[in-house]
C-alpha cells in the first residue's frame, strides 16, 4: 500500500479535495498530515483554529484517504519560546539554539513536557475518533540535527538525578565505577557533577556514556509521554514514530516498546553519501540509485523493532535539499526503492512530500508535484509501482535464517574512545550485513539479548558490553556465533574487564585480548585464510589463545579467526571479501542456501515471493529456479529493474 506526506497548512483548505481526489486517482491509500502545524492550530496560548483541520479531515474520509495525524511537537511556536525560552537546547560548545527552524527544544524540559502533554490530550481527544484518522506519528525525527544530547541547565539537574538513582545514592560507588581517581576526578556529592561538555581534554569516557544513556532516556520519556495520551483518547488506532537511517544517538529499541511498529525515513541518495564520508570513500558507483544495502540495513533493522511490520514513513521521491550535493534519483529508482521496501516486508511505503513547497526551508525539495501542480517524472514510476502492486498478494513475512546482533550502545562506546580513524560501528555492521546480502540471505537485524533460537547462523559485528542476560542467551546459541573484534572490550562501566576482554565472552571461547592498534585506512596488513589472503586495515588484536583452532592469522602471527566449538571470535577489522568467503563456507556447513551475487544485485526473499533488484547499469542475466512462475519482470534484469518470482511447488 502507498501513501503520502501533505501539508494542507501550506496551501489552503480551497485545494485539499483537488488534491485529496488526485492522490487517490495515484493508487495512496494513507496520507500523514500536521507533525509541524502547531502555530496553525494554536496561533495564541488557547486560542485555537480547528477549522483547516476539521475540513481537512472530513474531506479525507469523504475522499476515502486514511490519515495518519502528526503530533506538532518538534515545532514548539514562537509564543511559546517567548513565555518558555528556557525551553531551548544548549549544544555541546555552549549555544543556546534559536527559535527559526525546527526540533528547538530540550527532551528533559520540564515545562516543556507539560506543554507537550496538553497539546497531545487536546488534539488526541478531538480527533482520536475521527473514521479518517487511523493512526499517529509522534513528534518527527527523534534528533535530527544532533538534538538529542542537550547541555542545558534543566539537563544537568536532571541528569545529577538519574546518575543518583542509578548509584543508589553513594557517590563512592560513582567515582569506583567511574575511576575518577585518575586526574584528580573525584568527587563528593551528585550536586557536583557537570554535564561532560567544554572540558579542555576528553571527558571521562564512563562519564560520557552514563551521559548519553540518561539523553537516550529522555527520549523515550519523552515519546511515552505522548503515546499514553493518545491510547486514552484515540483507541484502536496505531501508533508509530518515523526514525532516520544510520543515526544512534539514542535507543531505538526501548523506544519502540511503546510503539506498535516502527517507521523510517529513506533517502538513499544523500545517506550514501553521509556513509561514504564516514568510510572516507571517494568514488560513488551508486550515485543516482543509493547504496542498495545501507537502504535494507534499516528496512531490516526496523522490521525487527516492529515485530515483523515496519512503514517506510517518508520515501525520497525525487532530489533532497539537504545533503552535501542533490543529484535526481536515476530513472527507475523510485520504483526500486519501493519495492525493496515491500520486498524486506514493508506495509505501506509514503511518498515525501505530495506538492513541493515555493516557499521556506525545504522549497530546493522536491514532492512529486512541482510547486505549481505539476507531476514531476517520478509520479509516473509510482503510477507503474500502484498497478504492478495490484497484482500480488503481500501479505507473508520475511523469515531469516541468520540473525546480525545491532547494538545502539556499542556505537556509544565506539563513538566515545574510537582509537583510530575508520573505527566506525556502522561500517564494522555494514560490513558484516553487506557480506551476508552478498550471499543471498535474508538477515534479521535483532538487539541483544533477545531469543537466537531460531537461526543457523548469528553475528554479532562487535557487541563492547556483554550484560549477564545478552551471555546467557549466546550460551543457548544452536547454529554458528561470530564475534567480531572489540566484543566483550569493556564493562558497563566503560572500564577494561578484570579478566581482560573478551571479558564474559571467554566462558564461550577461551582466548585472550592482550593489545589493540589501530591501523587508519591507509596501513595493511595481509591475512591469510583457506588459500587466499587479504587485505586488512583499521583494527587488529593480539591474542593469547587456548582454543583448538585458528582459522585465519596473519604473516606475524599476531590474531586472526579463532574457533571453539560453534563459536567463532574475529580479532580484526574484517574486509567485506573476507566476510563473504567465510559465511559463505559457514552457511554451506549450515545447509542454507547461498549464491554469491555481484555488487548492486540483491536478493530477498518474502514468502512465498523471491525478489532480486539491480542497481547497477548493466543488464544482468539471471537463472531462475524450476518450479517457479516469474510474476514480474523477466529473465534479464535491466538496468534499474527487478524480478520476482513466485514459488510454485
Ligand atoms: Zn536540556
Amino acid at each position: 500500500m502507498l501513501g503520502v506526506c501533505y501539508y494542507p497548512e501550506h496551501w489552503g483548505i480551497e485545494k485539499v479535495e483537488e488534491d485529496f481526489r488526485r492522490m487517490k486517482e495515484l493508487g495512496i491509500e494513507y496520507v500523514r498530515i500536521g507533525e509541524f502545524a502547531w502555530s496553525r492550530i494554536e496561533p495564541e496560548r488557547g486560542k485555537f483554529n480547528w477549522e483547516w483541520l476539521d475540513e481537512t479531515l472530513d474531506i479525507a474520509e469523504k475522499v476515502g484517504l486514511k490519515i495518519i495525524l502528526g503530533t506538532p511537537t518538534a515545532t514548539p511556536p514562537k509564543w511559546l519560546i517567548d513565555e518558555h525560552p528556557e525551553i531551548l537546547p544548549v549544544d555541546k560548545y555552549g549555544h543556546k539554539k534559536n527559535f527559526g527552524s525546527r526540533r528547538h527544544y530540550c527532551f528533559s524540559s520540564p515545562i516543556y513536557r507539560e506543554e507537550v502533554k496538553r497539546i497531545v490530550f487536546i488534539i488526541a481527544r478531538r480527533y482520536g475518533k475521527h473514521p479518517a484518522v487511523v493512526g499517529w506519528q509522534t513528534d518527527n525525527e527523534y534528533g535530527c540535527h544532533d538534538t538529542v544530547r542537550c547541555y542545558c541547565q534543566e539537563c544537568k539537574e536532571a541528569f545529577q538525578k538519574w546518575l543518583e538513582k542509578k548509584y543508589e545514592g553513594d557517590i563512592r560507588k560513582l567515582n569506583e565505577a567511574w575511576g575518577t581517581v585518575f586526574w584528580s576526578q573525584e568527587y563528593r556529592s551528585f550536586r557536583e557533577i557537570e554535564l561532560p561538555n567544554l572540558t579542555p581534554a576528553d571527558p571521562n569516557p564512563s562519564h560520557v556514556l552514563d551521559y548519553y544513556r540518561f539523553a537516550s532516556d529522555q527520549v523515550v520519556e519523552f515519546n511515552k509521554l505522548q503515546v499514553e495520551i493518545i491510547r486514552e483518547f484515540s483507541p484502536g488506532r496505531f501508533v508509530t514514530h518515523n526514525f532516520m537511517a544510520g543515526f544512534t544517538d539514542f535507543d531505538h529499541y526501548k523506544l519502540s516498546r511503546d510503539l506498535d511498529f516502527s517507521s523510517w525515513d529513506n533517502y538513499p541518495l544523500g545517506h550514501t553519501l553521509v556513509f561514504m564520508k564516514l568510510k572516507g570513500m571517494e568514488q560513488n558507483p551508486f550515485d543516482r540509485t543509493g547504496y542498495p544495502d545501507l537502504i535494507s540495513f534499516s528496512h531490516d533493522l526496523y522490521r525487527g523493532m516492529g515485530k515483523g511490520k515496519f512503514w517506510v514513513m517518508e520515501q525520497q521521491a525525487g532530489p533532497v535539499n539537504w545533503a552535501p550535493y542533490n543529484l535526481w534519483p536515476g530513472k527507475g529508482a523510485i520504483r526500486l526503492w519501493t519495492w525493496q521496501a515491500f520486498a524486506h516486508g514493508a506495509e505501506v511505503v509514503s511518498y515525501f512530500r505530495w506538492r513541493q513547497a515555493p516557499f521556506a526551508q525545504e522549497q530546493m525539495h522536491s514532492g512529486l508535484l512541482t510547486p505549481d501542480s505539476t507531476p514531476t517524472l517520478y509520479f509516473q514510476e509510482i503510477k507503474k509501482v500502484f498497478e504492478e502492486l495490484n497484482t500480488l498478494d503481500l501479505h507473508e513475512s520475511v523469515k531469516s535464517d541468520v540473525a546480525l546482533v545491532f547494538d545502539y550502545e556499542a556505537d556509544w562506546v565506539f563513538s566515545i574512545q574510537p582509537h583510530g580513524e575508520g573505527v566506525h560501528y556502522l561500517d564494522l555492521v555494514l560490513r558484516f550485513y553487506t557480506a551476508l546480502r552478498r550471499l543471498g540471505l535474508n538477515v534479521d537485524v535483532v538487539p541483544p539479548g533477545v531469543s537466537l533460537d531460531d537461526y543457523k547462523l548469528v553475528v554479532v559485528p562487535s557487541l563492547p558490553i556483554v550484560r549477564e542476560e545478552y551471555l546467557s542467551v549466546f550460551e543457548k546459541v544452536g547454529g554458528l556465533l561470530v564475534f567480531g573484534p572489540r566484543s566483550g572490550s569493556k564493562t558497563e562501566s566503560f572500564r577494561i574487564p578484570k579478566e581482560m576482554p573478551p571479558g564474559p565472552l571467554k566462558k564461550l571461547i577461551p582466548l585472550e585480548v592482550i593489545q589493540v592498534e589501530s591501523m587508519g585506512l591507509k596501513h595493511t596488513e595481509t591475512l591469510r585464510w583457506g588459500g587466499k589472503s587479504y587485505s586488512v586495515n583499521v583494527w587488529r588484536e593480539m591474542v593469547r589463545s587456548d582454543v583448538p583452532e585458528t582459522l585465519a592469522s596473519f604473516e606475524d602471527n599476531l590474531g586472526g579467526v579463532f574457533k571453539n566449538k560453534n563459536v567463532f571470535y574475529l580479532s580484526f577489522w574484517p574486509p567485506v571479501e573476507f566476510l563473504t568467503d567465510f559465511f559463505e563456507k559457514l552457511a554451506l556447513e549450515r545447509g542454507l542456501i547461498v549464491k554469491k551475487l555481484p555488487e548492486g544485485i540483491c536478493l530477498q526473499k518474502r514468502g512465498r515471493f523471491t525478489f532480486v533488484f539491480n542497481f547497477t547499469s548493466e543488464e544482468i542475466p539471471l537463472e531462475i529456479p524450476k518450479d517457479t512462475r516469474v510474476v514480474l519482470g523477466s529473465e534479464k534484469i535491466e538496468p534499474m529493474d527487478l524480478v520476482i518470482w513466485e514459488e510454485t511447488s
